[in-house]
Order: structure tokens, then sequence, then C-alpha cells
């Protein structure tokens, strides 16, 4: 099951933000509320021991639960138990924030059931099945002593033969890229038996004889997930020869799940039309912008007849204009205040200056994927750090730090530290945390969170930000084209089996993107499905709810209240906040949803 939120965290290394309280609420509805959302969610760690490590909740960190047919029965019940809890109550009699956790909750039941019955990762995904991301939090995490975190990790390790051979079990219909996948993560995961933990039992103070029986484990495990790396060897052969089961997910399955993820007004459909027709837009004023400063960089040229291609001409000229790899850190730590203070002097919302952002070099053990991120305390954890990771780039080449220097030149770089840090995540997650709520913390709706990511860079450049320099403008224009890109590449990969070469070309020619980019991309999206439609709708739903609150409220709008407020609901789905803000706003009579 815990291939479900495999992909959640891939974009944005996004962990989970503090608050460990909830609201006081008078009514007593409100009480019994609380109290189910409370029980609620400590039954659920039960069903979902390594979900909870990975939000911080230790409670369960010598559990590894076995993923087979009785653990998933035990699941189907727990769901339908707690839709039927859910049920008795009467959302309308319940508190603002107790009306959006029982809307996130009842979501999110709807999406677990969906999963079980009728999607069944657990029958293809074969990256489903890795259970070095606990091992590792919990060896590197501090939340207790070493040697108590080892004897956790001793009683974790016994289930693990059993684990991988239910995976083995369900794994009836895998896809081959799934499959690869497993493997390389897997292998991936290795180093754990054979250095990490290893390491950390010479390092603590536990007796001889306890020591000696966990490296023996130890190294029995790396045994098993070796044997299970070569069934998936073998699998792999078998699927390449006799053909599997496709990675793209058809119509039927595509729809419900954007549904069900994303939760927006708009159906998917109607999502990727929006797309191809922003594409054609964005294409205008790229061409518009770079007709019009063409002469400053070519004054001996004419501009090419194909309009696109004189972009990507312009694309390259400016990239050029990036920091030293010296400076990379710096550059973006020297940033920050400069961003805090043009949304001061224009009034654009409310910042928090007594947490402020740690900006930090990604610790080793994080270095990865992003180049950057934003890393805030898990829920059960509120007073620690919200940090901004930023990976130095001393593991490059030279070549690969240039080509990576150039992708965030010197004016990407801001659009990037708009859309991480101030006012995009950071600052979002900051305000959501106002009125803390472990329900919206913990079940995040990504498209809310990226949506506004994307909103606050186009926000901050019509304010004026950079001064309307036509170069950044062209340089977010290629940023958003990336998301709208990812919108149409998802419908068309998975609904319309888009081909590889297709997909390519569309990105390298359309989206302007480096070939080493597009092929990163294009595996992502065989792998995941729907989380590369998340951006752009979250987008679309919040720029075009501004504009209309904007009319709604003619002369009485003001920009810095209409974020303050937007951001006050939290992390939930921006259907949800429409709804909920034109009510508070007096402009409908009842919470449509
Ligand atoms: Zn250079
Ligand atoms: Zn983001």
């Amino acid at each position: 099951m815990q291939s479900i939120y495999q992909f959640l965290l891939v974009m944005c290394v996004f962990l989970f933000q503090g608050c460990a309280t909830q609201p006081i609420s008078s009514g007593s509805a409100d009480l019994r509320f609380n109290d189910f959302k409370a029980s609620l969610i400590v039954e659920y760690w039960e069903y979902f021991p390594g979900l909870a490590v990975a939000a911080g909740y230790y409670k369960h960190d010598d559990v590894l639960s076995v993923p087979n047919e009785i653990n998933r029965r035990k699941l189907d019940k727990f769901l339908t138990r707690s839709s039927r809890r859910l049920s008795e109550f009467s959302n309308r009699s319940l508190s603002a924030t107790n009306q959006t956790d029982y809307l996130v909750l009842q979501n999110h039941i709807k999406k677990l059931r969906w999963n079980l019955d009728t999607l069944k990762p657990f029958q293809w995904r074969a990256d489903g099945y890795n259970v070095a991301r606990e091992f590792n939090l919990i060896l590197n995490t501090d939340y207790k002593p070493l040697n108590d975190r080892l004897r956790a990790v001793s009683t974790r390790m016994k289930n693990i033969a059993d684990y991988y051979a239910a995976a083995r079990v369900n794994l009836t219909d895998p896809t081959l890229e799934h499959t690869l996948l497993a493997i390389e993560q897997n292998k991936g995961g290795l180093g754990i038996w054979t250095n990490l933990l290893p390491d950390k039992v010479r390092q603590s103070t536990l007796p001889e004889s306890e020591k000696q029986q966990i490296l023996q484990a130890s190294s029995i495990t790396a045994e098993v997930i070796e044997s299970h790396i070569n069934w998936l060897e073998h699998r792999r052969s078998t699927l390449e020869r006799k053909g599997a089961r496709s990675f793209r997910l058809g119509k039927e399955l595509f729809n419900q799940k954007f549904n069900l993820e994303i939760v927006s007004q708009f159906t998917a459909e109607e999502i990727y039309q929006k797309a191809l027709a922003t594409r054609e837009e964005i294409h205008d004023q790229m061409t518009m912008i770079s007709k019009s400063i063409w002469p400053h960089y070519f004054p001996n040229e004419i501009y090419p007849a194909d309009h696109l291609v004189g972009v990507k001409r312009m694309i390259t000229e400016i990239s050029q204009e990036h920091v030293d790899r010296e400076q990379f850190v710096e550059s973006i730590r020297s940033q920050i205040p400069e961003l805090e203070r043009f949304i001061v002097s224009n009034d654009l919302l409310e910042l928090d200056q007594t947490r402020p952002l740690v900006v930090r070099e990604t610790p080793t053990f994080q270095r990865g994927v992003s180049g950057a991120s934003v890393n805030s305390p898990g829920p059960y954890d509120a007073t620690a750090n919200t940090y901004y990771n930023v990976t130095p780039l001393d593991h490059f080449s030279p070549e690969q730090a240039e080509s990576y220097l150039r992708e965030y030149n010197s004016r990407m770089m801001q659009i990037l530290n708009i859309h991480e840090a101030i006012p995009g995540h950071y600052t979002q997650l900051m305000h959501a945390n106002k009125s803390p709520s472990l329900v919206k913390s913990l079940f995040r709706n990504g498209a809310m969170i990226e949506g506004w990511g994307l909103y606050a860079e186009r926000m901050m450049l019509e304010e004026g930000y950079g001064d309307h320099e036509p170069e950044l403008w062209l340089l977010y224009y290629k940023w958003l084209l990336r998301s709208v890109t990812n919108t149409i590449l998802d419908r068309e990969i998975h609904i319309h089996n888009l081909a590889r070469s297709d997909a390519m070309n569309m990105m390298i020619n359309q989206a302007f993107q480096e070939t080493t980019e597009a092929e990163e991309k294009w595996r992502r999206a065989t792998l995941s499905q729907v989380q590369l439609t998340s951006y752009f709708t979250g987008f679309t739903e919040i720029y075009g709810f501004r504009e209309e609150i904007r009319e709604a409220l003619g002369d009485d709008f003001v920009l810095r209240d209409f974020h303050n407020q937007f951001l006050s609901y939290g992390s939930i789905p921006v259907k949800y906040i429409k709804a909920i803000m034109r009510y508070d706003l007096g402009l409908s009579k009842s919470i449509e949803l």
C-alpha cells in the first residue's frame, strides 16, 4: 500500500509541517468530532506504521506490516467502520476547521477504498515493496537513544522475509517499468544492511551479545533482499520476452484518480484542454518577448522564420548569465531577504518574522533527486525549523555544473526561490500552520500546494518583481510551460498512448527543454499517474479564483487580504477553499461543493 504515496513527494521534497495541537472548540458536536479525529488517526497509524515513521510518529517504529491479503481485509474493515463513524456527524453543525477536516477525511477514506478495490497497485507496482526508507529514517533520526532505535530496528527486521514473500504473491501483473524501478531502488537500499546498520551497531553501547545478534540479522536481511532482487530480475526478463501489463493507466482509471487525488472543480479532460490552449498563449507571449529583445542580443541577424526557433535561441543566450558554481548556495541565501523586502514594501501578504526560513546545504543523506527543496518539520514536532535545502554542486563535473547552472541561471534561480520559499511553499505552510490541524497536515492536497507555488511566481512578476524585465518574463514562461507540458504529457501518455519519441519531441521543441531533462521526465511520466497534472490544475484554479473575487468585490478588493484569507484555510483542495471563502465573503448563501 505504500506505493500509493510513493510519488507524492517527488518534485518538491516537502515533508510534514508542524502542529500537534487541535484548536479548542466549544460546540458539543465539535468536541465529539475532535475525539473522533484523534482516535481515527491513532488507529490509522496501526494500518500504516511505515507512513507513521515518515510522519514522525514513532509509536510503531518496531512494526513492519506484511502486505498480505489478511492485512488488506483488515484495512477494508477499518475503512468501512471509519466512513460509517464519519457519516454520523452532520458536517454543517461543525466549526469551520472541522467542516474542512470532515471533507478531507471523507475524501481520503474514499481514495484508500478506491486504491484497495479498483486501482490495486499492490498487484502491478513492484516498486511499492521496499523497506529501505523507514529503516533509513529510524537509523538517521535522533528521536530516541540509539540503543533503543537499534532494538526497534531489530524487532522490525523480523518481518522482512514475510514482507517480500507477500510482495511476490501480490505481484500478479507487474509492469516492466515499475519492476525496473524496484530493482534499482532495492539495490540502492542494500547499503543499509551492509554499511549503515553495522556502523550504528558498532557506535552503540549495546551488550556485545545483542550487537552480534543484530549484525547477524542484518546480513541475513541483505540476503533476503538480494534474493528478492534476483526474483525481480528473473521476472523482468520474462516480462521483456512475453510482454507485460502496460504502465499506461487508461482513461477510466486516470479520470478516477484525478478526481480523488486532485479534487478539482474541473474534470481531467477540461484541464487538459486548458493546458493545450495555454501552451498556445505562452508560445505567442514568448515569441513577442523574444522578437522585442532580439536586436539587442543579435544586432546583425534577423529573427528566424520559425518563431519557436527564435525563442529557443533567446533562452539559450540569456541562460548564460549564471552564478559561479562555488557561489550557488550563497546566492540563494542572499536572495531570500530581497524577496521579503519586496513583499513587505508592496504589501502583498503577511510574513511571519518569528520563524525564519533557514537556508542550509542539503544534509548528505538527503541528497539525490532535487537541487533545492523545502524541508519542514513533522506534524508531531511543531517547534523544529523549516529548512530550505540547497545541494552544492561539488558532485558535478565541470560540464555537468555548467549545464545545471544554465538551467538554474540567475533569473531562473529567482523564480525557483519564489516557488520554493517566499511567498511560495514556505510562506504557504506558515499560514496553514496558523489554524493547526493534524488532519490537514497529514492529508495535504498536492494540487493546492503546487498550484500556490506557481501562483506565487506569476503574482510576484505581475506586481513588478524584477521591474517587468522581458528576460525574466521569458524564463518565467519557460518554467510555466513545463507544468503545462507535464499536464499534456500525463494525459496523452496514459490515455492517448503517446509514443516516447513524440513526447521527447514535444518537450524539446515545444517546451524548450534539454534532452536530459526530457528523458528524465519521460521516465517519471511512465512511473507516476496524475501527479504531473496537479501543478497546472492548482494554478489554474487559484488564478481563476482570484480574478473571480477581484471582479466580485470590485473596488473593495485588496490583494493582500485575498492572499491572507485564501491561505488561512490550509492545504486543502482549492475547490473546498473556493466554496468556503465565497461563503465567508458573503458572495454565496451556503457552502456549495
Ligand atoms: Zn556558463
Ligand atoms: Zn513546488
